[in-house]
């Protein structure tokens, strides 16, 4: 019942994803319908109905577009789970910040990036110039579209894939 949803809005752009049971109660009290299914029934005492993938809101819901929050887990999604400044994927990655805090350097997508501990320690609380090091491609917020937003769900739900590419 905890399986993950794909939620489309009323103009069909994926928007969100919830449990199976809140879909379900969605659609039972009519806010939203079916558009895929195929995993299966669910049973209930009195009732059996398909296991929804996919649901669409009945109506529209104003939101503002979704953008990726800015976490340790999404840079180092950004950089690929690679050191920028070595380039290795290391199996635990540091965050730093390229302009050092105690200089002024900010808490956003464009000084975070993936280190790996050795590069982290390397680099110190120094700039790049000072540390003579550098970084393989520019930080930069990564992209709001429907497939970097959902990314993490699309392997274990390739159906998903055609109600989410160009979005
Ligand atoms: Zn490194």
């Amino acid at each position: 019942m905890y399986e993950p949803v794909l939620v489309l809005n009323a103009n069909f752009e994926p928007i969100n994803v919830c449990t199976t049971r809140r879909a379900i109660g969605l659609v039972l009290n009519g806010k939203a319908s079916l558009v895929l299914n195929g995993r299966g029934v669910i049973h209930t005492v009195s009732r059996t109905f398909p296991r929804p993938s996919i649901i669409r809101l009945g109506k529209m819901v104003r939101r503002p577009r979704p953008t990726v929050h800015l976490t340790k887990r999404e840079v180092l999604r950004r950089d690929d789970f690679t050191c920028q400044y070595c380039g290795q994927r290391a199996p635990y990655l540091t965050i730093d910040h390229v302009i050092p805090r105690r200089l002024g350097g900010s808490h956003s997508w464009d000084n975070l990036v993936a280190a790996c501990p050795a590069c982290n320690h390397r680099k110190g609380s120094r700039t790049l110039e000072q540390a003579q090091m550098r970084l393989l491609r520019p930080p930069l917020e990564p992209p709001s579209s429907a497939v970097y937003l959902f990314a993490r769900h699309i392997h274990n739900n390739e159906d998903w894939m055609p109600f989410i590419e160009g979005w």
